[in-house]
């Protein structure tokens, strides 16, 4: 248990919900991140409502918060603390993961996943891609 309000990760500011998923500044760099592995501009101001109406797919932006709070959660509950630059990774882990089990019949591969998403999930109906991003 945490007996600070500071954020667990940059130890600078008052945690919020909008610091920890749009201003941390030892987080923010991931969205750029993210941004460039699916292809679309990076809200020019990052705030809470930007990140949610960002672009039209919500599988990567689900993913990137679930993997901050993990993330934040396990700085202050592990033993070992996690690496900041394992975040990318997860997301694009568990977000591969995740579409795969919600559209198993589409076969996305995951090579084509890391290196251009937006071309993986063509082949997703667009009834189904509504449902899931
Ligand atoms: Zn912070």
């Amino acid at each position: 248990m945490t007996d600070s309000i500071l954020c667990p990760v940059c130890s600078t500011t008052v945690e919020t919900v909008e610091h920890i998923f749009a201003n941390c500044s030892e987080l923010i760099v991931l969205w750029t991140r993210i941004a460039i592995w699916w292809g679309v501009r990076c809200p020019s101001q990052l705030t809470l409502d930007s990140l949610f109406n960002w672009a039209d797919s919500t599988s990567w932006k689900i993913g990137t918060f679930w993997c901050i709070w993990n993330f934040r959660n396990g700085v202050i509950f592990r033993a070992n603390i996690p690496k900041k630059s394992f975040i990318f990774d997860d997301v694009v882990h568990k977000s591969y993961v995740w579409i795969s089990s919600r559209c198993s019949k589409a076969k996305i591969s995951w090579s084509s996943w890391l290196h251009n998403p937006i071309n993986a999930t063509k082949m997703i109906d667009f009834d189904l891609k509504v449902a899931i991003f």
